[in-house]
């Protein structure tokens, strides 16, 4: 498997000549763009990795997979869908014109900003910092990494610039679609985007899905089966911005990506796969990271489909 994987890394490494590092968020820019990794958690515990495996990038979107995990282990599957929906939108991943013209009720699903805002918001804490405490406790507990930390520099640097993601919180405010202080709430928001780990983290917490909810290094529940299903579901319709439907299709496996060139790839009953590769095609997903996953699927046959 460890040869496998660096051919496949070797093979596709070209690819992210041909695509940009994030730079809305300005400290996301001082990435390498050339940086390209995998390792893949099978669910006997074993690991494999090659390429930039070890180099830590922030989670970014894929950080709203684990706050809607917290917010459904908080609140109940029911009560956090009856305030996000579970329908893909077809729309860049921070649209403000889907909340407002589309669906004024609720955003339409937990993996575009507005609604992994509103499923943040329900997580229950009596302040901020116990709310965090909730989601960083939950995420080295996933990845059975008890280093797992935030980037400080990218959280401010999201803090200070992210007005599209405060625009979004204050309009779901006015519409009573989210209660509270909006600051704190975008807060912890950026705070869980900005949490760092590596492909191995990411490929720990896949296994995890791709194992119905079990840790596969200690056999210990952290989710139900139920949840899982759920999440990975929603990863398959929503995870990948609005390529999510092409992903299905040359890919096949429930994912979710983030701009800091992560992908969290779950591949039911198999393995976890973590990706990293910080240059992003035009909708946000890790230009290589996609072509390496693409030649990873058909080698080992992974689409679910
Ligand atoms: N922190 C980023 C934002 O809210 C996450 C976006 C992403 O990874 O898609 O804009």
């Amino acid at each position: 498997m460890n040869q496998l994987l660096k051919s496949i890394i070797e093979n596709n490494r070209r690819y992210a000549l041909e695509g940009k590092v994030a730079s809305y968020i300005p400290s996301l820019a001082k990435a390498n763009a050339e940086h390209l990794g995998i390792c893949v958690a099978t669910l006997d515990g074993k690991e494999f990795s090659a390429g930039d495996c070890d180099v830590k990038f922030t989670i970014q979107s894929i950080s709203k997979v684990i706050s809607l995990m917290v917010a459904i282990l908080d609140n109940g599957t029911k009560n956090v869908f009856s305030k996000v929906g579970m329908e893909p939108t077809g729309d860049s991943f921070n649209s403000i014109m889907s909340l407002e013209v589309k669906n004024p009720q609720k955003p339409f699903n937990p993996m575009i900003n507005a609604g992994a805002i509103a499923t943040t918001a329900l997580i229950s804490g009596d302040s901020l910092e116990e709310k965090f405490e909730k989601i960083i406790n939950f995420t080295r507990k996933i990845t059975g990494n008890d280093e797992i930390n935030i980037n400080e520099e990218v959280y401010l640097s999201e803090r200070v610039t992210g007005d599209r993601n405060r625009a979004l919180a204050y309009f779901m405010k006015s519409n009573k679609l989210i209660e509270g202080d909006v600051e704190e709430i975008l807060d912890l928001y950026f705070r869980q985007c900005a949490i760092e780990g590596t492909c191995r983290d990411i490929a720990r917490i896949a296994a995890m899905l791709a194992n119905d909810g079990i840790l596969p290094w200690s056999g210990e529940r952290v989710i139900s089966r139920e949840v899982s299903r759920i999440v990975k579901t929603i990863m398959v319709t929503c995870g990948m911005y609005d390529a999510s439907g092409e992903f299905a299709v040359h890919i096949g496996i429930p994912a979710k990506s983030g701009v800091g060139g992560g992908i969290l790839a779950a591949v039911p009953r198999r393995m976890g796969i973590g990706v990293f590769g910080p240059a992003l095609d035009a909708k946000g997903n890790t230009i290589a990271g996609i072509q390496v996953l693409q030649e990873l699927s058909k080698e080992l046959d992974l689409s679910i489909f």
